[in-house]
């Protein structure tokens, strides 16, 4: 899909390497690679995958993972956003507040954690 196909070591010494000059670029590849587009990577179907990882793999597009939310940090589980879903099953809406979301003001792919019916 177009990555360096780094082994998890590899990447891990990527993001030390380039945090020693700034962290902040390290939090960014961070939030974006660990986190942000894992779930396409792991449990994306293959319509997801061929839409979103190149252009992610590249950079093209930068990814958020959202799940802290203002009265909910280390119990994930006590997370209140709610996702309902379209009459026609087309799309989810999202009714709640995400906050401290790294890449969360540059990402174009957030993968948002939320509570459904
Ligand atoms: C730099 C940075 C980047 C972040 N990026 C993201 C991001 O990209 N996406 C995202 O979703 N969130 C992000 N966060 C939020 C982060 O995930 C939360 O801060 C974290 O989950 C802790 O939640 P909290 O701050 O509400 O603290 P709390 O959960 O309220 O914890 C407060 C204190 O209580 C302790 N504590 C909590 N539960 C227990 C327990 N059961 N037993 C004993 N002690 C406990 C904790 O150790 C801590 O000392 C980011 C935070 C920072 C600082």
């Amino acid at each position: 899909m177009g990555g360096l196909e780094l082994t998890n070591t590899q990447y891990a010494r990527m993001v030390e390497i380039v945090g020693m000059d700034d962290l902040g670029v390290g939090i960014t590849l961070g939030a974006h690679q660990s986190i942000g587009f894992k779930g396409i990577l792991l449990y994306g179907n293959p319509a997801q995958k061929e839409k979103y990882l190149p252009k992610l793999a590249k950079g093209e597009m930068i990814a958020a993972f959202c799940l802290t939310e203002p009265a909910s940090g280390s119990d994930a589980a006590s997370i209140k956003i709610i996702a309902v879903r379209s009459p026609y099953r087309e799309y989810f809406t999202l009714n709640g507040g995400k906050i401290w979301i790294s890449n969360g003001g540059l990402a174009e792919i957030f993968t948002v954690f939320a509570k459904t019916p």
